[in-house]
Protein backbone atom coordinates (compact mmCIF):
# COMPACT_ATOMS: atom_id res chain seq x y z
CA UNK A 1 0.00 0.00 0.00
CA UNK A 2 1.30 3.03 -0.76
CA UNK A 3 0.93 6.37 1.28
CA UNK A 4 0.66 10.05 -0.63
CA UNK A 5 2.83 12.40 1.71
CA UNK A 6 1.63 15.99 0.47
CA UNK A 7 5.52 18.30 -0.26
CA UNK A 8 7.23 20.17 2.28
CA UNK A 9 6.74 23.96 1.12
CA UNK A 10 10.49 23.53 0.29
CA UNK A 11 9.51 21.41 -1.88
CA UNK A 12 6.98 22.95 -3.85
CA UNK A 13 8.12 24.05 -6.76
CA UNK A 14 8.73 28.02 -6.49
CA UNK A 15 6.30 29.53 -9.04
CA UNK A 16 3.69 27.49 -8.31
CA UNK A 17 3.99 28.32 -4.71
CA UNK A 18 3.53 31.98 -6.09
CA UNK A 19 0.62 31.21 -8.16
CA UNK A 20 -1.11 29.69 -5.08
CA UNK A 21 -0.49 32.34 -3.35
CA UNK A 22 -1.70 34.88 -5.84
CA UNK A 23 -5.17 32.33 -6.02
CA UNK A 24 -5.77 32.45 -2.30
CA UNK A 25 -4.82 36.25 -1.44
CA UNK A 26 -6.38 37.59 -4.97
CA UNK A 27 -9.31 39.72 -2.93
CA UNK A 28 -7.36 39.97 0.20
CA UNK A 29 -6.64 43.39 1.42
CA UNK A 30 -2.93 44.95 1.33
CA UNK A 31 -2.65 44.37 4.96
CA UNK A 32 -3.51 40.74 5.20
CA UNK A 33 -1.35 40.11 1.98
CA UNK A 34 1.85 42.28 4.10
CA UNK A 35 0.98 40.14 7.58
CA UNK A 36 1.22 36.51 5.15
CA UNK A 37 4.39 37.50 4.11
CA UNK A 38 6.04 39.04 6.77
CA UNK A 39 5.07 37.25 9.48
CA UNK A 40 4.01 33.57 8.07
CA UNK A 41 6.00 32.98 4.16
CA UNK A 42 8.91 34.69 4.28
CA UNK A 43 9.75 35.60 8.00
CA UNK A 44 13.32 36.91 8.54
CA UNK A 45 13.78 36.83 4.93
CA UNK A 46 12.37 39.52 3.50
CA UNK A 47 12.49 43.22 2.72
CA UNK A 48 10.85 46.11 0.65
CA UNK A 49 12.06 48.34 -1.85
CA UNK A 50 11.46 51.52 -2.17
CA UNK A 51 11.75 54.49 -4.50
CA UNK A 52 10.24 57.16 -1.79
CA UNK A 53 8.42 58.78 -5.08
CA UNK A 54 5.04 60.02 -5.36
CA UNK A 55 3.28 56.70 -4.00
CA UNK A 56 5.73 55.50 -1.93
CA UNK A 57 4.28 56.54 1.09
CA UNK A 58 0.71 54.32 1.15
CA UNK A 59 3.00 50.94 1.15
CA UNK A 60 5.20 52.31 3.70
CA UNK A 61 2.10 53.36 6.01
CA UNK A 62 0.84 49.92 5.25
CA UNK A 63 4.13 48.24 6.51
CA UNK A 64 4.65 50.47 9.84
CA UNK A 65 1.04 48.94 11.11
CA UNK A 66 2.67 45.12 10.37
CA UNK A 67 6.37 45.34 10.77
CA UNK A 68 7.95 48.81 11.22
CA UNK A 69 11.22 46.88 11.93
CA UNK A 70 11.45 45.28 8.25
CA UNK A 71 14.33 46.26 6.39
CA UNK A 72 13.33 48.66 3.56
CA UNK A 73 15.93 49.38 0.64
CA UNK A 74 15.74 52.19 -0.74
CA UNK A 75 18.45 52.65 -3.79
CA UNK A 76 20.66 56.32 -3.63
CA UNK A 77 21.52 56.28 -6.87
CA UNK A 78 23.33 59.42 -6.00
CA UNK A 79 21.42 60.99 -9.31
CA UNK A 80 18.49 61.95 -7.12
CA UNK A 81 16.50 65.32 -7.01
CA UNK A 82 17.22 66.80 -3.77
CA UNK A 83 14.04 66.24 -2.40
CA UNK A 84 13.92 62.66 -2.33
CA UNK A 85 16.33 62.26 0.42
CA UNK A 86 14.69 65.01 2.04
CA UNK A 87 11.53 63.10 1.91
CA UNK A 88 12.76 59.51 2.76
CA UNK A 89 13.97 61.12 5.78
CA UNK A 90 10.72 62.41 6.72
CA UNK A 91 8.60 59.61 5.68
CA UNK A 92 10.74 57.18 8.09
CA UNK A 93 10.40 59.23 10.99
CA UNK A 94 6.97 59.94 10.46
CA UNK A 95 5.89 56.43 9.91
CA UNK A 96 8.47 55.40 12.70
CA UNK A 97 10.31 52.51 10.17
CA UNK A 98 13.13 51.85 12.12
CA UNK A 99 15.13 49.91 9.61
CA UNK A 100 15.83 51.85 6.33
CA UNK A 101 18.62 51.35 4.82
CA UNK A 102 20.68 53.39 1.55
CA UNK A 103 22.25 51.25 -1.04
CA UNK A 104 24.85 52.95 -2.89
CA UNK A 105 26.17 52.26 -5.96
CA UNK A 106 30.06 50.94 -5.62
CA UNK A 107 32.50 53.66 -5.75
CA UNK A 108 35.04 51.92 -7.64
CA UNK A 109 32.75 50.50 -10.22
CA UNK A 110 31.04 54.43 -10.65
CA UNK A 111 34.80 55.86 -11.00
CA UNK A 112 35.14 53.22 -13.93
CA UNK A 113 32.16 53.28 -15.75
CA UNK A 114 30.93 56.63 -15.30
CA UNK A 115 33.68 58.74 -14.06
CA UNK A 116 31.91 62.15 -15.99
CA UNK A 117 28.33 60.71 -13.94
CA UNK A 118 26.62 61.16 -17.22
CA UNK A 119 26.46 57.73 -18.40
CA UNK A 120 22.55 58.13 -18.43
CA UNK A 121 23.06 60.95 -20.91
CA UNK A 122 24.72 57.66 -23.41
CA UNK A 123 24.10 54.72 -21.86
CA UNK A 124 20.85 54.37 -19.67
CA UNK A 125 20.59 50.75 -19.36
CA UNK A 126 24.33 50.54 -17.94
CA UNK A 127 23.49 53.68 -15.86
CA UNK A 128 20.99 52.03 -14.03
CA UNK A 129 22.95 48.77 -14.15
CA UNK A 130 25.43 50.56 -12.34
CA UNK A 131 23.46 52.87 -10.10
CA UNK A 132 20.42 50.77 -9.38
CA UNK A 133 20.75 46.85 -10.33
CA UNK A 134 23.65 45.69 -8.86
CA UNK A 135 23.42 47.84 -5.45
CA UNK A 136 20.21 46.12 -5.10
CA UNK A 137 20.86 42.80 -6.14
CA UNK A 138 23.77 42.71 -4.05
CA UNK A 139 21.43 43.65 -1.02
CA UNK A 140 19.10 41.56 -1.76
CA UNK A 141 21.16 38.69 -1.78
CA UNK A 142 20.49 38.46 1.74
CA UNK A 143 17.03 37.59 1.18
CA UNK A 144 14.22 35.63 -0.34
CA UNK A 145 11.86 37.62 -1.13
CA UNK A 146 11.16 41.66 -1.46
CA UNK A 147 7.56 43.80 -1.48
CA UNK A 148 7.07 46.48 -3.99
CA UNK A 149 5.09 48.94 -4.43
CA UNK A 150 4.43 48.44 -8.78
CA UNK A 151 0.53 48.48 -9.53
CA UNK A 152 -0.88 47.79 -12.47
CA UNK A 153 -2.86 50.78 -13.51
CA UNK A 154 0.89 51.77 -13.95
CA UNK A 155 0.73 50.46 -17.32
CA UNK A 156 3.54 48.51 -19.53
CA UNK A 157 4.72 45.38 -18.17
CA UNK A 158 2.69 46.21 -14.97
CA UNK A 159 -0.81 45.67 -16.44
CA UNK A 160 -1.04 41.94 -15.55
CA UNK A 161 1.35 41.61 -12.75
CA UNK A 162 -0.18 39.49 -9.87
CA UNK A 163 0.54 39.78 -6.28
CA UNK A 164 2.58 37.43 -5.46
CA UNK A 165 5.27 36.49 -8.19
CA UNK A 166 8.71 34.17 -8.40
CA UNK A 167 11.32 35.31 -10.52
CA UNK A 168 15.13 34.35 -10.38
CA UNK A 169 16.21 33.93 -6.74
CA UNK A 170 13.14 35.78 -5.40
CA UNK A 171 9.58 35.95 -4.88
CA UNK A 172 8.14 39.61 -4.92
CA UNK A 173 4.76 40.84 -3.22
CA UNK A 174 2.45 43.11 -5.01
CA UNK A 175 0.63 44.22 -1.77
CA UNK A 176 -1.53 46.87 -3.54
CA UNK A 177 -1.11 45.92 -7.57
CA UNK A 178 -4.69 46.34 -8.10
CA UNK A 179 -5.44 49.69 -6.37
CA UNK A 180 -6.50 52.23 -8.95
CA UNK A 181 -5.38 56.13 -8.30
CA UNK A 182 -7.78 56.86 -6.99
CA UNK A 183 -7.65 54.31 -3.76
CA UNK A 184 -4.10 55.74 -3.49
CA UNK A 185 -5.61 59.46 -3.46
CA UNK A 186 -8.12 58.06 -0.57
CA UNK A 187 -5.40 56.84 1.16
CA UNK A 188 -3.15 59.49 1.22
CA UNK A 189 -6.41 61.86 2.29
CA UNK A 190 -7.64 59.26 4.78
CA UNK A 191 -4.36 58.72 6.59
CA UNK A 192 -3.39 62.49 6.06
CA UNK A 193 0.30 61.21 4.85
CA UNK A 194 2.82 63.73 3.22
CA UNK A 195 3.40 64.14 -0.41
CA UNK A 196 6.61 63.70 -2.53
CA UNK A 197 7.36 67.56 -2.60
CA UNK A 198 7.54 67.20 -6.77
CA UNK A 199 3.74 65.78 -6.68
CA UNK A 200 2.79 69.35 -6.58
CA UNK A 201 4.68 70.46 -9.75
CA UNK A 202 3.10 67.87 -12.01
CA UNK A 203 5.47 64.56 -11.21
CA UNK A 204 3.41 61.92 -10.64
CA UNK A 205 6.31 59.61 -11.11
CA UNK A 206 9.36 60.35 -9.28
CA UNK A 207 13.05 58.65 -10.37
CA UNK A 208 16.64 60.23 -11.29
CA UNK A 209 16.49 64.13 -12.27
CA UNK A 210 17.64 63.29 -15.48
CA UNK A 211 15.81 60.80 -16.33
CA UNK A 212 12.36 61.76 -14.87
CA UNK A 213 10.34 64.72 -16.61
CA UNK A 214 6.52 66.53 -15.57
CA UNK A 215 3.47 65.27 -16.94
CA UNK A 216 0.69 66.54 -18.55
CA UNK A 217 -3.02 66.19 -17.50
CA UNK A 218 -3.67 62.48 -19.57
CA UNK A 219 -1.01 61.30 -19.51
CA UNK A 220 0.34 57.75 -18.32
CA UNK A 221 1.83 57.91 -14.96
CA UNK A 222 4.80 56.78 -15.70
CA UNK A 223 5.09 58.94 -19.27
CA UNK A 224 7.79 61.49 -17.80
CA UNK A 225 10.42 58.55 -17.15
CA UNK A 226 12.68 58.52 -19.66
CA UNK A 227 11.02 60.54 -21.83
CA UNK A 228 11.86 60.41 -25.26
CA UNK A 229 13.44 57.13 -24.99
CA UNK A 230 12.19 53.32 -25.86
CA UNK A 231 13.22 52.33 -22.43
CA UNK A 232 10.35 52.37 -19.60
CA UNK A 233 11.44 50.22 -16.92
CA UNK A 234 14.80 50.39 -14.59
CA UNK A 235 15.85 46.65 -14.70
CA UNK A 236 15.87 46.27 -11.30
CA UNK A 237 12.43 43.62 -11.79
CA UNK A 238 14.17 42.01 -14.74
CA UNK A 239 17.07 41.12 -12.87
S1 LIG B 1 17.15 56.50 -13.91
FE1 LIG B 1 18.63 57.66 -15.18
S2 LIG B 1 20.15 58.59 -13.78
FE2 LIG B 1 18.96 57.03 -12.64
S3 LIG B 1 20.21 55.22 -12.71
FE3 LIG B 1 18.76 55.07 -14.44
S4 LIG B 1 19.76 56.07 -16.23
FE4 LIG B 1 20.94 56.59 -14.35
Amino acid sequence: MTTTVAPLRAEIDPADRAANLSRAFVDASALEILDVAINREFQGEIALVSSFGAESAVLLHLLAQVAPDTPVLFIDTQKHFAQTPFYRRKLAKELGLTNVQDLLPDQREVEAEDPGGDLWRSNPDACCTLRKVRPLNTALSRYGAWITGRKQFHGGERLSLPVFEHKGDHFKVNPIVSWTPDDVEAYFEAHQLPQHPLVGQGFPSIGCWPCTHPVAPGEDVRAGRWRGKAKTECGIHRS
